[in-house]
């Protein structure tokens, strides 16, 4: 007899816990998902077979290796490699790279079983993996990183390829890193091989448009979501958090739209802008002069200041795009921000709203994107390089760009309607887990044990 699925799924909770021990964010990351899923195996029998679920809770493989790598003063430093293949039913393994000090296998498992079902709502034939290091680029020379590149890859380059697993950028890793990454796959293997890495610089092998996708994309989902209760961004205060390449692209965007975003951050507090974050003068500080955003309300004039230590959230507006890191809009954020009408909440970051935070959110009834769903334009554009590569051509920004976002409406459109075919109308937390579930679910028995 078929085993209830309630209660394996619990099962399956607590024996994901005690077989990954020490591993909180993947826990959250795995529970969210399982706890939305109840409906669909319970709806489709096939699927009820609990070996399904236990094999999509376990990588396919884990490579933990040892980076490396000496210092302008001549010191050797030892940090620590990974790559975790979560899923390669869909595609070869596809996700970015993490180079951070937080970074621990924990994060990068969360990361990765994100990446599985973010993938399979893009449509476009892409397993699911992440990868990183706790290295910390901050304060690092040019040489420095790129000897730590080069010696990160000296042992991933083993581990991937154009048909098997394609990294890209994430926090810390940008079109610099992937530059110095490849070089040294090339040097390594002499192969020219443009498809084991997206994120490349576009005058060698890399596509327009995929810097910008991640943010573009997120404020085209956050546009299809008010769009569907009559309302647009038109006009719409928004606060957005983070100072990199997501909340850069993001903010232009916004603006782009006729919103107005306020906001920016890093781990030292926010600026609030008043006139509209001036995005020049962001990128001069941030991309050029890899520096703080207290530097840019110094230079900005009356219009914005510093709030060191603050939460960007309680700064009211209509909007809310969380751009940096994951938990960082937690319970008390989300009163604020609700207390303060905000309408719509989408994660440009990777888990960065905590789960007692989304129910406040959802219970209020603002509308909720969800990463998987709202931040897929960045892996998107990314399976768009590698379509590129493999036909030897390179796309023009406005071709790149309209692919873009017929993807992202195609992501809302799926994630609304299947929140709607399992009866929780207007919830895209369980419309993309299981959307993004089914596609997975079904490759995988398709493609047996
Ligand atoms: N790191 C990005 C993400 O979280 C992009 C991954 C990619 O382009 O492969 O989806």
């Amino acid at each position: 007899s078929r085993p209830d699925p309630k209660i394996s799924l619990e099962q399956l909770r607590a024996e994901l816990e005690r077989r990954n021990p020490a591993e909180p964010e993947f826990h959250q990351a795995a529970r969210e998902v399982l706890e939305t899923l109840a409906p669909v195996l319970a709806a489709r029998p096939e699927y009820a077979d609990p070996g399904l679920v236990e094999r999509l809770v376990e990588p396919e493989r884990q490579i933990i290796f040892r980076v490396p790598w000496t210092d302008d003063n001549g010191r050797v430093h030892v940090n620590r490699g990974f790559r975790v293949e979560f899923n390669s039913a869909l595609g070869p393994y596809k996700g970015g790279l993490r180079f951070h000090p937080s970074v621990n296998l924990g994060i990068i498992k969360f990361l990765g079983f994100e990446q599985i079902f973010k993938n399979a709502l893009t449509g476009l034939g892409i397993g699911g993996g992440k990868g990183g290091s706790d290295f910390d680029p901050q304060g690092r020379s040019d040489a420095e990183v790129m000897r730590f590149c080069q010696s990160f890859m000296t042992e991933l380059y083993r581990h991937i390829g154009e048909y098997t697993d394609i990294p890209a950028g994430d926090i810390g890793v940008g079109a610099r890193e992937i530059g110095y990454l490849f070089g040294q796959y090339r040097r390594i293997t002499n192969r020219w091989e443009g498809g084991v890495l997206t994120g490349k610089a576009a005058g060698w092998g890399g596509s327009l448009i995929r810097p910008e996708a991640t943010g573009y994309g997120n404020v085209l989902f956050a546009e299809a979501m008010l769009r569907a209760r009559g309302e647009d961004l038109m006009g719409q205060t928004a606060v957005v958090s983070g100072s990199g390449n997501v909340a850069i692209y993001t903010i232009q965007k916004l603006a782009a739209l006729g919103a107005n975003p306020i906001t920016c951050s890093d781990s030292s507090g926010y600026v609030v802008d008043e006139k509209g974050i001036d995005l020049d003068l962001l990128r001069q500080v941030k991309e050029v002069e890899r520096k703080r955003v207290s530097d840019y309300a110094d230079r900005r004039g009356a219009s914005a200041r510093f709030v060191p230590g603050g939460r960007v959230w309680e700064v009211p507006a209509d909007v809310a795009l969380p751009s940096a890191t994951q938990n960082e809009l937690n319970a008390a954020d989300a009163a604020a921000l609700i207390r303060n009408g905000v309408k719509a909440v989408s994660e440009g970051a990777n888990m960065p709203t905590t789960p007692e935070a989304v129910d406040l959110l959802q219970q209020a009834g603002v509308a909720f994107g969800p990463g998987k769903a709202a931040n897929a334009g960045g892996v998107a554009v990314s399976a768009l390089e590698m379509t590129q590569n493999a036909s030897r051509t390179s796309w023009k920004a406005d071709q790149v760009e309209a692919e873009l976002a017929r993807i992202m409406t195609d992501i809302h459109t799926t994630c609304a309607e299947t929140a709607e075919r399992y009866g929780v109308p207007g919830d895209y937390v369980a419309g993309a887990n299981i959307a993004g579930f089914e596609r997975v679910a079904d490759a995988m028995l398709a493609q047996g044990v």
